[in-house]
């Protein structure tokens, strides 16, 4: 039987984790997130100095491989941060705070707050470019999720209990055989998915889509086909949406079935783990180990602005 990823020793000893985390954040050298130099720091070695504490020789402050991270002020074992973030990669259908909370063995707190702060690493740069181009199809479809709240958390019993949460639109495009980028839209009109399609889709792209007025409008600046689902009509040759349902369709698992529902609130990040996984799926030879190394990238660079469980209580909603 082959051993389990988790006796790796930066799973379990708290220098192997910096080690591991500094070996792919500093992969170019060691920079200095006070002052930009690389290359000019040395690590403080003292006994009762942190692990993984180094000061830079051009401005004289201390640092670790931390600040200006996800990782910042937080005082959860990076190990257990490693963890979380292996465990979020290589769950498909995402993992809830619950079970981090008993797999890690960490307070539920804790547990809410990496996740929250690991989806907001899997949350891509808002600069990237277009994607598609010549030679690319893109799927693009809308969808609704949440609804019902059943099964929720304990601590949301009572006013709550049995409200219907509504349900909230999502627009996604998917490449074929590429990425997919999914939208928590206020509202599904022409305009608005028509803006995203614009911002998102490279020139020259041919957009697939169903046959509704929305998201035939939002693909009018592109070459575009679309199957009349109406009249019962799901794929004529190459002309398909199969591929952004497949993605609609994992989602929802998830948040049905991981997350019993999410709040609007939070949906967005729930919907860039879900493409961040898609995305970076085994079908297009990523496996978990580089899954996560692929997250842990998206750590530098993402402080969240939101109350987390050290300076106010997480929204109600989010402890689910
Ligand atoms: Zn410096």
């Amino acid at each position: 039987m082959s051993r389990s990823i988790f006796s790796a020793p930066h799973f379990n000893d708290e220098a192997a984790a910096y080690a591991y985390i500094e070996a792919r954040l500093w992969k170019d050298g060691r920079s200095c997130p006070h002052c930009g130099v690389v290359g000019q720091s040395g690590a403080l070695k003292g006994k009762t100095n942190r692990i993984g504490l180094y000061k830079c020789y051009a401005c004289r402050k201390p640092f670790t491989v931390k600040v200006g991270t996800i990782f910042e002020d937080s005082h959860i074992a990076m190990r257990d941060w490693l963890a979380a973030i292996h465990l979020v990669c290589s769950s498909k259908k995402g993992i809830s705070a619950t079970q981090l909370h008993r797999t890690l063995g960490i307070t539920l707190k804790s547990a809410w707050f990496l996740g929250m702060r690991i989806r907001e690493a899997m949350t891509g740069d808002a600069n990237q470019g277009p994607m598609g181009g010549d030679g690319s199809t893109i799927e693009i479809d809308e969808t609704y999720v949440g609804g019902k709240a059943h099964n929720r958390h304990q601590h949301q019993r009572g006013r709550g209990r049995g409200r219907d949460i509504p349900k909230a639109p999502v627009f996604a495009l998917v490449e074929r055989g590429g990425d997919v980028r999914a939208y928590h839209v206020p509202t599904v009109n022409g305009a608005n998915l028509a803006a995203i399609v614009d911002k998102q889709v490279a020139r020259g792209s041919l957009i697939y889509s169903d046959e509704s007025h929305t998201t035939r409008h939002a693909a009018s600046a592109f070459r575009s086909e679309r199957v009349n689902h109406k009249d019962g009509e799901y794929v004529r040759g190459p002309v398909y949406t199969n591929t952004i349902e497949g993605f609609f369709a994992i989602l929802k698992r998830g948040v049905v079935g991981t997350y019993h529902s999410v709040s609007e609130a939070h949906l967005q990040r729930y919907l860039n783990e879900f493409s961040f996984r898609y995305s970076n799926r085994s079908a297009v030879g990523i496996e978990d180990i580089e899954r996560a190394d692929r997250a842990l990238l998206g750590v530098k660079g993402k402080r969240l602005t939101y109350a987390t469980p050290r300076n106010g209580r997480p929204g109600a909603a989010s402890l689910i």
